[in-house]
């Protein structure tokens, strides 16, 4: 064996060219008003702070031992909330995992996976990571869902975000069955905003065996920290998860907060209206005051096309408005990689406060 062996080609051969998801920024220090990774604003249930505190215990002893390697508790709540059987359910390290998981199944480079374009670009990543075959599929402006397309595509997975993300457009149950009726590969409606939405696809799972749904607990439950997701699916479906997740894929303090979340529908049923409600006051005086077009959200964020002083919009412009705010410690989201979306900005929502200090900064840069 040579002393310095030479690592370059040791890695498969695509693995030196992937280019990793960029995450939205995480600033370490206070001070920020943070409206650009669509946390909820609000913290989660007193309950779960209760319960993470007991399942610590004066000495943290429990932290010796692995968690429940199923999470069979959090599957139980799970199915139970949704009207399904535990069979039905998996949990993950946050909805990513289970992303990660499903690509692993079901993609390679003789098995194509599609998206909407655009939607979350962690998809694509994901795919590239399995050396598999991506399938973009274009929204046009209104942004409805392309049935025909997915359907005469050769995906054989198709990630859909419903809401999509980045424009938090909704999509009705009736038009995701529609496309399930014309599309026979594995559908994967990735619900991480639907609490804020006014439609699903969980009632569509009972008829329907190439469905999946991922949910989050990072966006409405406020627990983006804690890192739980979950999919509803077929048993086969869960089954082919379970034989590649880590054996302990959710740590205990995950589960412990959220089980404690998922007990308390009443305090999330109240955080859920009040983002929604200052989502669209939002929405509304943007329309009427400022003349600026925003797509009806049925997320927990808006995507907005801002206009300068002179009533100018384009990519140039919600540049110079997204780095008027990062200097006044605003932060929002730009996503100038694709025409569609390169003249907005998506605006996590805030708590009332935080879209006043927004609202002053915008009114600053649009003089
Ligand atoms: N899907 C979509 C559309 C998202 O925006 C996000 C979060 N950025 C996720 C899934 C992942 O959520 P998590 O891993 O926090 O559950």
């Amino acid at each position: 064996m040579s002393s310095s062996p030479d690592i370059s080609k040791l890695a498969l051969a695509h693995v030196p060219g992937l280019k990793a998801y960029t995450p939205g920024i995480q600033p370490g220090e206070a001070g920020w008003v943070k409206l650009n990774t669509n946390e909820c604003p609000y913290p989660p249930s007193p309950k779960v702070v209760e319960a993470l505190r007991r399942e610590i215990g004066e000495d943290g002893g429990s932290l010796r031992l692995y968690p429940n390697p199923t999470s069979a508790p959090l599957r139980l709540a799970v199915a139970a909330m949704h009207g399904q059987a535990p069979e039905n359910v998996c949990v993950g390290n946050g909805s990513d995992e289970l992303l990660n998981l499903l690509v692993r199944c079901c993609c390679d480079g003789r098995a194509p996976a599609g998206f909407t374009l655009p939607s979350y670009s962690l998809y694509p990543v994901l795919i590239s990571i399995q050396d598999g075959a991506p399938v973009g599929i274009e929204f046009d402006r209104d942004i409805r869902l392309p049935v025909e397309k997915i359907a005469g595509s050769t995906a054989r997975a198709f990630f859909l975000t419903s809401p999509n993300a980045p424009t938090g457009v909704g999509f009705r149950t009736s038009e995701i069955e529609a496309l399930l009726k014309s599309f026979d590969g594995l559908l994967i409606v990735d619900e991480a905003y639907a609490p804020f939405a006014d439609e699903d696809a969980i009632p569509l799972l009972r008829r329907y065996p190439n469905l999946v749904v991922l949910r989050t607990l990072s966006k409405a439950f406020s627990l983006a920290g804690i890192r739980v997701g979950y999919a509803l699916a077929a048993p086969e479906v869960i089954g082919w998860l379970d034989r590649i997740r880590d054996s302990y894929n959710v740590s205990r303090l995950s589960q412990t907060a959220a089980l404690a979340a998922l007990s308390d529908t009443a305090y999330y049923a109240g955080v859920i209206a009040k983002v929604k409600a200052t989502r669209d006051r939002v929405h509304a005086e943007w329309s009427k005051t400022r003349g600026w077009f925003t797509y009806r959200s049925q997320s927990n964020f808006l995507f907005v096309e801002p206009r300068n002083g002179r009533g100018e919009t384009g990519p140039a412009i919600a540049r110079s408005a997204y780095e008027f705010l990062l200097s006044r410690k605003v932060l929002v989201r730009l996503f100038p990689s694709h025409a569609l979306t390169a003249p907005f900005l998506r605006v996590s929502v805030g708590t009332d406060d935080e879209m006043s200090v927004l609202n002053q900064s915008l009114d600053v840069w649009q003089k």
